[in-house]
């Protein structure tokens, strides 16, 4: 599934593909529906609007015109690509986003667990996707001070209070266990009990790995792509997720894993506390 770094990636892809400053010439739905139904104000009301800006708002794509603002999900398996002169539409494409400059852009989701709908400019911070997320992880007011502040006297194990998308958004399994290999801190310690210093030193983590795993282009898991078509390489960094057995590269001992919140979680007892 995409996590932030891979949205992020798409994001940038869009802008180098040129998406801000088209114009909307046409919109084509092609189904009825993703894990919404995909509503006609798309088609309708689109054609003459100018994308502004293509952001991101934890794995949200946003897409700023001049009276609207498109969200949109990826979902599992949703995907961006241009579409030159030519080029067919193949399966599971779902819109079209056609621009009086000829350029299109197609969305594709086989799997459909992917969102788009289109808001009044007004309305965006009210939106239900987007109305109860934390901070950005990589903005300034995700801190050290607010983690601690935010995790006083919580049980909870502290990777899945750094996963809880109302505490901050987009830090997703993977990054979640590279975080916390590197602050030296075991995912299942409760939130309540972390430190002021090691909610500050994870903070400053979340924002390493997350960095690092932007520059790399994301991670492929699956299948992901940016929509220039290319694939992410930050699988080829991890130091303690998917390495059950493998010796830890700090210390060699064995990397554990357990289920925690229902996903997969790596950890090395002895660098982690
Ligand atoms: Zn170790």
């Amino acid at each position: 599934m995409p996590e932030l770094p891979e949205v992020e990636n798409v994001k940038l892809s869009l802008e180098g593909l040129g998406a801000p400053g088209q114009q909307f010439a046409k919109v084509q739905l092609l189904s009825p529906a993703l894990r919404t139904p995909l509503k006609k104000d798309l088609s309708k009301r689109l054609p003459g609007q100018k994308i502004l800006c293509v952001r991101r708002r934890a794995k949200f794509l946003l897409f700023e015109t001049e009276n609207f603002w498109i969200v949109n999900h990826l979902g599992m398996t949703g995907s961006w690509r241009p579409l030159d002169n030519g080029d067919e539409l193949i399966k599971h494409d779902h819109v079209v986003f056609e621009f009086g400059s000829g350029m299109k852009l197609v969305f594709n989701d086989p799997r459909r667990f992917g969102l788009m709908e289109m808001v009044d400019k007004q309305s965006l911070e009210r939106h239900a996707w987007l109305k109860n997320l934390g901070p950005e992880p990589l903005e300034a007011d995700f801190t050290g001070e607010y983690l601690f502040r935010v995790t006083r006297r919580l049980k909870s194990p502290i990777k899945n209070v750094i996963m809880d998308q109302k505490k901050v958004v987009g830090v997703g399994n993977i990054y979640a266990s590279e975080a916390l290999f590197r602050a030296g801190i075991k995912p299942t310690r409760p939130a309540g009990r972390l430190r002021r210093e090691e909610a500050d030193r994870l903070v400053e983590r979340i924002r390493e790995v997350l960095f690092l795993a932007i520059a790399s282009g994301g991670s492929t898991i699956r299948d992901y792509k940016n929509s220039r078509g290319e694939s992410g390489q930050f699988q080829n960094l991890f130091v303690v997720y998917d390495r059950l057995g493998q010796p830890c590269v700090n210390c060699g001992t064995k990397i554990r894993s357990r289920f925690l919140g229902g996903r997969n979680t790596y950890w090395c007892a002895k660098c982690q506390r």
